[in-house]
């Protein structure tokens, strides 16, 4: 009978544990869902501000009819320069909230993603060059179309190329697609700073930048490998990194080819 009675109140003891366990658990959710909440209006909160401040300078920088003082105009550059920065920071925080508020889903669309990839890079070229680096790229064309939200892709592509030529100081980035039988995969090599082996698992955690290393002379919020998991995530996909501490990192996206997505409202089957 103490066995029994023993056994009752252990497992009295179990059911208390796994409530208080699951309270917990719930008012972490709910701390989580304010916290996304909290970023989500603070980061609308700015846009509109900082849109209505750049504006004017930007006119002003443009305006043929009304050259300025060359000090003046490095002053407006500058500031131009880092409300941009500001800028790049807020819509990235907005995208972080929205998606984990699940308000992202991602919008695939039959992609050649070949041709979009190598645009992208080109739009990094100029910058990289100007960086004293080389930059590769090598997308063959795919034999299929792959289903990825464009917009997405942009930010997968472009985070992980700037980050190369950021954390590169010499030498050169290299960026491939290539078609598997089942998914593509990205990869982004550069030659540059490396990560040290037991900052590896974090470097994808949201505002994670590594400690006390080259990395911080550069500028960086810590939200770009975060939201490259994230994007790439909700294509059913995934990230992983390789690297070596002076001699440089990979980046590799895998995503599966997927399927467009369901229209909202349902259309009756074409005759195709
Ligand atoms: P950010 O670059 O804004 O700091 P990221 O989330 O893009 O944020 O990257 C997180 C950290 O990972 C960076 O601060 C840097 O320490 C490291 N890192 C990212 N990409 C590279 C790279 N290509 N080479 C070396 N370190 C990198």
């Amino acid at each position: 009978l103490d066995l029994v009675a023993g056994q009752f109140a252990s497992g009295l003891g179990t059911a208390r544990a796994f409530e208080a366990e699951r309270r917990r658990a719930e008012s972490l959710a709910e701390l989580d869902r304010a916290k996304t909440a909290f970023f989500s209006d603070v980061s609308h909160e700015l846009r509109t501000p900082l849109t209505l401040l750049l504006g004017p300078i930007s006119d002003v920088l443009a305006d043929p009819a009304d050259p300025l003082p060359p000090s003046a105009r490095d002053q407006l550059e500058l500031a131009l320069r880092n409300g941009q920065r500001l800028q790049r920071l807020v819509d990235d925080l907005m995208d972080v909230a929205s998606i984990e508020a699940g308000r992202a889903g991602a919008v695939r669309v039959p992609t050649d993603l070949a041709a979009f990839t190598a645009e992208l890079a080109g739009v990094l070229r100029a910058a990289t060059e100007r960086a004293g680096l080389r930059l590769s790229v090598d997308c063959p064309p795919l034999d299929r179309p792959v289903h990825v939200d464009p917009r997405m892709w942009e930010k997968v592509v472009l985070n992980l190329l700037s980050n190369a030529v950021k954390y590169t100081f010499v030498g050169g980035i290299q960026l491939v697609l290539r078609g598997e039988p089942d998914q593509v995969v990205l990869t982004v090599t550069d030659t540059g700073i490396g990560i040290p082996a037991d900052e590896l698992p974090r470097v994808f955690d949201r505002f994670h930048r590594v400690q006390g290393s080259l990395a911080r002379h550069r500028e960086g919020t810590g939200i770009g490998l975060a939201l490259v998991r994230e994007l790439a995530g909700l294509h059913g996909g995934t990230v992983t990194v390789a690297s070596e501490p002076g001699a440089g990192s990979t980046f590799t996206v895998a995503v599966p080819y997927g399927s467009p997505d369901a229209p909202a409202d349902p259309v009756a089957p074409s005759s195709a």
